[in-house]
Order: C-alpha cells, then structure tokens, then sequence
C-alpha cells in the first residue's frame, strides 16, 4: 500500500499537519481533517448520518499526529486523511466476526467518496478506520462530482427506524450464534464420518449398536456384513447371503452376546442369543 507521502499529501507522523486540516461539522460530530479532502468527509459524515447511523462525538475522530499503533509508520490519522467512527463499538481486532454497528450501508457512503474501509482489510480488521486513498487530485476531481449521487438511484437508502435498527442487531447476533453452531456440526460430522470408514465392509455402514459395558460396537452395513470392535463378539452376519433388501438397522440384546439384524422389507436376523420373534412383516 502507498503511503500517502507517496501520494502527493507531503510528510506525516512525526511532521505534524495541524496548519493544513479544517474543522467539519456534519452527521452531529466535529472533526478535524485535511482542507483539500474536508469536502468529501462532510458529504460523507453527512450521508452515514442520513443511512441511519448515528456517529457519536465522543468516539470519533480523524486528524491526529501519531504513527500506527505499535509501529513507528505514520498514520494516515496524521495527515487528516483517516477518520475513526464510533471506536468503542468497532474495535480493532483479529476476529473477523467480531461485533460491530458499522452497517454495510455506511461503508458503501464513504468508498463512494474515495475511502477505504478497515474492516476490509486481511488480517487485522479496523472496523471504526476510512481512509483517503486517493491523490490530491483524485479529491479535487470528486470534490467537483458533489454531491455523490452516481449510485444514488440504484442503492436508494432510507434511514432506518430505531426499531429496524434493533431488528438488524437482533439478526446480526443470531447469525454469528448459528455460525457457531454450524461449524461444531460440521465438526462432529467429520470427526464421526472418519469412525465410520470401515475397511472389509464392501458397503455403506447403515447402523450401529453399541455393548451393554459401552466397550465396544457393532456396525452393520447394508450388505449384512458386521464389523465388531471392544468387547462386542462377532455372533455372525448376513455378508455373502443372497438379500431381498438391503439390511438397515442392528440390535444387541441386553446381555451384549448377541444382535438381531433388521432388513428394508421387515426381514429380522437373529444371531447369538437373539431370539426369533418373527418378521416385523407377521408380528402382531
Ligand atoms: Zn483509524
């Protein structure tokens, strides 16, 4: 990324630019920025306002001679060039996920006037950060183009209600839980699909049924083969007989020294100290 020294904006942090920025006053907050850009951030502050989101004074701000946190590079901050919105409630941090009030919405005012969103960024996410990513020249050119309406008839916004703001939190929230949720299901799935890989049986694993100790298992697949682990016995098994259907279901009985095996079109297979009651098909 160039530096906005590089740009054309002369030297940042530790060369402070106070002479050049101006006070803006739009959206309801105050901030002071650099006076060939002021323009774009007081149609910006003004729009975000207008989307419905309500900047707070007391967490936002643009001009300030420092360097990026932790690093000895200059902030965009010390040109005048970035502004921060709202900080307590768009952290900067790792997590991508991580909860913010930035609304789409807001990030789509200020690209249109010529800024970067942080929260765009790879890696660490800047969430309450716009810069100025353009020239002095792109900024005099898109000063001329105010307002900025070239987008305005395809992304009409109306400001949004408190109500429908509340919703949109409320939907944001549930979203991130059933994220969470879908990923440990995702990962139960693998951690049991890898169980259930079973070579020697030449079909699909259909069912299980586990001993009475709970130190071993059987598996059946639809073939009639029987796989037996732990302190489950082999009792026998239906691979290599000639099926009707396909089995679909094992039980073990409750001394674990035997297990009846259950096939599509009700046919029931004792084996070891399983008792025949009859097919499903007969049963009262
Ligand atoms: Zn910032």
């Amino acid at each position: 990324m160039s530096s906005a020294a590089d740009r054309g904006w002369g030297s940042g942090w530790p060369n402070g630019q106070a002479d050049k920025q101006v006070r803006v006053v739009a959206g309801g907050v105050k901030v002071n920025v650099r006076r060939e850009v002021a323009p774009l951030f007081e149609w910006a502050l003004r729009e975000t306002a207008k989307v419905g989101y309500q900047l707070k004074q007391e967490q936002t701000g643009a001009y300030v001679n420092r360097p990026i946190g932790g690093t000895r590079t200059a902030s965009n901050h010390s040109w005048g060039l970035a502004i921060d919105l709202n900080w307590q409630e768009n952290p900067f941090t790792r997590d991508a996920n991580a909860k913010r009030t930035i609304t789409p919405a807001v990030v789509a005012v200020w690209k249109r006037a010529g800024f970067s969103w942080g929260g765009d960024w790879s890696g660490k996410k800047d969430f309450m950060h716009f810069e100025f990513v353009g020239t002095p020249g792109d900024a005099a050119t898109l000063v001329a183009r105010l307002p900025l309406t070239a987008h305005a008839a395809t992304t009409k916004e109306e400001p949004m209600t408190a109500a429908e703001r509340k919703e949109v939190e409320a939907l944001r929230s549930a979203l991130f839980e059933d994220r969470k949720v879908i990923e440990n299901l995702k990962g139960m799935l693998e951690r049991v699909e890898s169980r259930f890989t079973v070579p020697g049986l030449a079909a699909p694993v259909v069912d299980a049924a586990v001993t009475p100790s709970g130190g071993g298992y059987w598996l059946v697949a639809a073939d009639g083969g029987v796989f037996n682990r732990g302190d489950a016995g082999f009792h026998g098994s239906l691979a290599g007989t000639k099926l009707e259907a396909a089995v679909c279901g094992i039980e073990a009985t409750e001394t674990g020294r035997g297990y009846t095996l259950f096939a599509a079109d009700g046919g029931v297979f004792p084996f070891g100290d399983a008792v025949f009651h009859g097919t499903a098909l007969t049963a009262g």
